[in-house]
């Protein structure tokens, strides 16, 4: 099979690439595997010294990078420029907090030594998409390197040189062979791979169909998964909003990394009271968006990955209209090279629209108008995901308790949703389970051990319970 790296900005494809060939998929199963043992044996502050040369070679080999993806997928270049430079920046968390977050936990407990140790589980298959090539990649990596654990790369088929770049970037700081490996194959390739006795544990980043389909395999195999998959994330703007920034950043909020970001706002969720003047606002803000090619600097929103993509989206809008939502400004492809698609606000949507419980993965706003803080959150709530959530209020207390009721992995107030290496990543419902970044991200594939040591026989003591 081949591997087509297509610029999303011509539809022209750029690169070819064989696909791995089972013996060669064995191999670097097999060189993990051994790879695992001397890394994990490895002090501490070694492996952190790996990541922190990642980190240096990711700051001097930022315009390498960035130009790199935005060729393969299309994200604007200052974008990706932002993307790897966030990237070296969490590598630096790690360097700096890891000793502290897998530290052994010491409990007092009379005659005993006793703690809870953090032990890394082995061989990790990382499923990765092609929406943010780089960061999605090294926020699985630091952390999960960082603790003892080896990595697998199956990246999206369409991204192969991210992935080839993201191995030699490993190979390049210093990390031993097998340590970090990109395994160039087809999503059919991952059931034997979570069959397979050597790989411990899988993460995933992608659609929720990709989710449930890694989720059953390594569920029959018994092996922990971690799965950040869709969102479709609410903005809800509430009466005592400052509705001008509000309507500012819902702009940067929908159309971020060209409207295909799992945390994008996707539904905007408006108080009446502030309704129509968010409406024009948001609308004349999205109709202002300088559409083009991703390396001009002057571009906001660059092209969407691929052809199949444009016709997604196509295909949601044209439900979403005929099943009532007004269109408000955009709601076609550009005619020209290319895989462009005008910004576009639907608004009044009703329920049974694609728009309304769908995952729109371009630069396509929903909104729709709500009496009250508790409509917004039952609107806001009435949706299969809950990845991320932004609410817009100058009343914090209406804020808090808006931020505490809705159903999602985090929740901004006056700001647009972001992750940052310090806070959990996640989301809950079909948005997945398990969290990335920060401590938790350090620990969730680690065995936490309890250890409890007596320097003289126990007597029986015995309780009945476990
Ligand atoms: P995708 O089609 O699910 O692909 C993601 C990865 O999963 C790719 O490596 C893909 O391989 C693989 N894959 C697809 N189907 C699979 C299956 N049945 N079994 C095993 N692997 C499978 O998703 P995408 O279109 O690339 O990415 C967009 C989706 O990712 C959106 O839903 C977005 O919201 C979500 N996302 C979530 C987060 C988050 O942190 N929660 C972050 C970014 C993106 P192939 O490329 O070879 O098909």
């Amino acid at each position: 099979m081949t591997m087509m790296s297509t610029n999303p900005a011509t539809g022209e494809v750029v690169a070819r690439f064989a696909s791995h060939s089972p013996a060669e998929v064995e191999r670097r199963v097999a060189r993990a595997a051994a790879a695992f043992v001397d890394w994990r044996a490895l002090a501490l502050r070694d492996r952190l010294a790996v990541i922190g040369r990642v980190a240096d070679l990711l700051d001097a080999r930022r315009e390498e990078y960035a130009a790199l993806m935005t060729l393969e997928m299309g994200k604007l270049l200052v974008a990706a420029r932002e993307e790897v430079a966030k990237c070296a920046a969490t590598c630096r968390w790690y360097v700096e907090h890891a000793e502290r977050l897998l530290a052994d936990e010491h409990v007092a407990v009379e005659g005993e030594r006793a703690y809870v140790a953090y032990q890394p589980l082995g061989v990790l298959l990382a499923v990765m998409p092609w929406n943010f090539p780089f960061w999605q990649v090294l926020r699985f990596a630091a952390p999960n390197l960082a603790a003892g654990n080896v990595g697998l790369l199956k990246h999206a088929s369409n991204v192969p040189q991210s992935a080839l770049a993201i191995e030699q970037l490993f190979e390049d700081a210093g990390a031993p062979a097998g340590v970090f490996q990109s395994l160039l194959v087809s999503s059919d390739a991952v059931e034997g791979l979570l069959a397979d006795p050597r790989i411990a544990a899988a993460t995933l980043t992608g659609s929720e169909a990709a989710g449930r389909s890694v989720a059953a395999h390594a569920g029959r195999q018994l092996k922990k998964t971690v799965l950040e998959l869709g969102g479709s994330d609410p903005f809800i703007v509430l009466a005592s909003a400052d509705v001008a920034a509000a309507a500012r950043v819902a702009v940067t909020a929908r159309t971020i990394n060209n409207g295909q970001s799992c945390i994008a706002a996707k539904r905007f969720i408006v108080h009446e009271a502030v309704a129509e003047e968010f409406l024009q606002r948001f609308a004349d803000g999205m109709a202002a968006l300088h559409v083009g090619d991703p390396r001009d600097p002057a571009t906001q929103v660059g092209p969407l990955v691929s052809a199949q993509q444009v016709a997604e989206v196509e295909q949601q809008v044209a439900h979403s209209v005929a099943a009532g939502a007004v269109l408000r400004v955009g709601g076609a492809r550009l005619e020209r090279p290319g895989f462009y698609y005008a910004p576009t606000v639907l608004a009044d949507v009703p329920p049974h629209a694609a728009a309304y419980h769908e995952e729109v993965f371009g630069p396509v706003a929903m909104v729709v108008r709500v009496p009250d803080a508790d409509a917004a959150v039952a609107v806001a709530n009435g949706n299969r995901y809950g990845l991320g959530a932004s609410v817009w209020t100058a009343d914090l207390a209406e804020a808090e308790r808006v931020a505490l009721a809705i159903e999602s992995g985090s929740v901004f107030v006056n700001a647009m949703v972001a992750s940052d290496p310090r806070f959990p990543f996640g989301g809950v419902k079909a948005s997945g389970y398990g969290r990335e970044l920060g401590a938790w991200g350090l620990r969730e594939f680690t065995n936490v051990k309890t250890v409890r040591i007596r320097a003289r026989p126990a007597g029986t003591g015995v309780t009945h319970a476990e």
